[in-house]
């Protein structure tokens, strides 16, 4: 694609690197049909394609943008299905980055939603103040009627749907001695996943205790700004960026560490990224390369080491593959081929590469189009007459299960029951049949 930034725009290491993505870009629109919200919208400023166009001229032309473009781009899910169906090789997702940092700088959204992603961004990303907001969820579930007539409180409905009935017990913060030990990993500990299933968590530490790799957790370490830096709050997730890397630094330089591992794959995409998240920062540019090259997705680490013999427990796998892990990381056959090793019957679903429509704070706060998503996903994983859905990101556990009757857990509680783990709480229903 032709583009004409004038020079001094060009001195802004973000705009030149946005124009080289955008330059890649051949107007294939190969693109538009892999992309969930032109699949359901059909409007060209809703595709890849379209949202490129729209981010080139607002950024071309160093404007502010409109309330029209910035709706396209807000509904974007970033979940990345444009990049692996792209044959140029356009890096969307570092484009819709800059934009949406580009339209947080710039752009006054009305007061209502102003109001919404500061209590997210302030929310979120802390366990605690997380926990609290969830424990009082039931006090305002009388309202949701009334939220739901109103377009500008929709959203404030959506998050009380999404709020768990019961808010469960704080996992373990220490995990299982390892007596020899084989290899040392640190855990993101995260903000979203131990609040809401904290079980993802202890089968981890438990398996990996099991195969004799000890787990650490980085003292300092928390949310790793992904859900603020999909809000375009840049400053935001650059300082959580920051504050893990030093985190993780102190072990890496300290005994060691053989990878970080992260069993939220929408964390996973990020904490990859901090490398170039973080390049034009001369304190940090060598650092936080360093962790994004040894952060692994868990499913990836667990392909590389031995893992205990397992028991096939007789059940077949829904195997939903979070967006952020298949097209984010790249990682698609692992986790597969985990469950397939240790016993279970793997089905994936038709349409297995659209998102489900969790994507970070989007089920929250663009819940008409999530839903439509929620619904076809839900549809697709039931088609296959599985016993159980299994994902490896938090996001789309919670939004799975709010809409398909089957449980849903994380992969690896799994693979830590078929190796001698506990059965999944999800799976609790299972044995009472
Ligand atoms: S990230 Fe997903 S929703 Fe956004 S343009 Fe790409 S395919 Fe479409
Ligand atoms: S597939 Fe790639 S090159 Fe083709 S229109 Fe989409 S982003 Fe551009």
């Amino acid at each position: 694609m032709q583009t004409s930034f004038p020079p001094e725009l060009l001195a802004d290491p973000a705009m030149r690197n946005s124009e080289s993505v955008i330059r890649k870009c051949v107007h294939c629109g190969f693109c538009t049909a892999t992309c969930p919200t032109y699949v359901l919208l059909g409007d060209e400023l809703d595709s890849p394609r379209g949202r490129i166009y729209l981010i080139k001229d607002m950024l071309e032309n160093d404007r502010t943008p409109g309330p029209e473009e910035v709706k396209h781009v807000d509904r974007c899910l970033s979940c990345l299905s444009c990049m692996t169906t792209c044959p140029s090789g356009v890096n969307y997702m570092h484009l819709v980055d800059h934009a949406r940092a580009h339209i947080e700088e710039r752009y006054r959204r009305p007061a209502m939603e102003r109001l919404l992603r500061a209590v997210l961004a302030w929310v979120l990303p802390h366990p605690e103040r997380f926990r609290l907001a969830l424990a009082l969820a039931p006090l305002a579930r009388p309202l949701q009627p009334l939220l739901r007539r109103s377009v500008a409180l929709r959203p404030l409905a959506a998050m009380l749907e999404l709020a768990p009935r019961r808010v469960p017990a704080p996992a373990p913060a220490a995990a299982p001695a390892v007596p020899s030990r084989r290899g040392r990993v640190a855990l993101l500990q995260g903000c979203a996943e131990p609040v809401l299933r904290p079980e993802f968590r202890e089968a981890t530490m438990r398996l990996l205790a099991r195969c004799g790799h000890a787990v650490v957790f980085a003292r300092g370490e928390g949310c790793c700004g992904a859900l603020v830096h999909h809000m375009g709050r840049e400053a935001d997730a650059l300082a959580a960026a920051r504050r893990n890397v030093d985190a993780w630094m102190v072990e890496i330089e300290g005994e060691g560490l053989d990878a970080i591992l992260v069993t939220a794959s929408g964390c996973g995409t990020t904490i990859k990224d901090y490398g170039f998240m973080l390049r034009n920062d001369p304190a940090y540019a060598e650092k936080a390369a360093r962790v994004s090259a040894l952060a692994l997705d868990v499913s990836e680490y667990l392909s590389r080491i031995e893992l205990p013999a397992a028991t096939p427990r007789g059940l077949t796998v829904a195997y939903h593959p979070a967006c952020s892990l298949q097209h984010g990381q790249k990682v698609t056959e692992e986790p597969k081929r985990l469950l397939g090793q240790a016993g279970y019957a793997v089905r994936v679903p038709h349409e297995a590469h659209l998102c489900c429509g969790s994507a970070g704070t989007y089920n929250i706060l663009q819940p008409d189009i999530a839903g439509r998503l929620g619904e076809r996903k839900a549809a697709a994983l039931e088609a296959l007459g599985a016993d159980v859905v299994a994902t490896g990101n938090v996001g789309c556990a919670t939004q799975i299960a709010r809409f398909a009757g089957l449980p849903v857990v994380h992969t690896v509680e799994l693979l830590d029951w078929a190796t001698g783990g506990p059965l999944p709480a999800a799976l609790a229903s299972l044995s009472q049949e």
